[in-house]
């Protein structure tokens, strides 16, 4: 996707600071954090919500969270705990419309929704 800001990060058009890295995956530290620790993690091919998963895309979904617990675990926080939030179209307040996971740490969130 040429206009996509994340398939730009991707491609490393954009800078980002890089988290983790695979063939597939993408975790890189969000511009504007709400929080001590805020990572986004993006499958690197453009998928553009939870909206739009293929079912093959779903053993991806896992991996992700499979990476998120690593980090969770390289970053010493696993056992503080975390929110993991990912907002889907309009009504959910998605802006970037590339799928991402973020990964939210180093607080407590009292702001509960549900
Ligand atoms: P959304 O609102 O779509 O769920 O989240 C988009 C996120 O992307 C926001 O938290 C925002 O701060 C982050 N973001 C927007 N532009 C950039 C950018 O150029 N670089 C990085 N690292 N994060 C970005
Ligand atoms: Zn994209």
């Amino acid at each position: 996707m040429e206009d996509c800001l994340f398939c730009k990060i991707v491609k490393g058009e954009i800078p980002s600071k890089k988290v983790y890295e695979d063939e597939e995956i993408l975790a890189f530290e969000d511009i504007n954090p709400a929080a001590p620790i805020h990572i986004l993690i993006i499958p690197k091919k453009h998928i553009t919500s939870l909206a739009y998963l293929e079912k093959e895309d779903e053993p991806l979904v896992g991996k992700i969270y499979g990476v998120m617990n690593k980090i969770a675990t390289e970053k010493g926080f696993k056992e503080d705990g975390y929110r993991v939030i990912v907002n889907c179209g309009k009504n959910g307040g998605q802006e970037v419309m590339h799928l991402h996971f973020h990964l939210l740490a180093g607080r407590k969130f009292g702001e509960k929704i549900i």
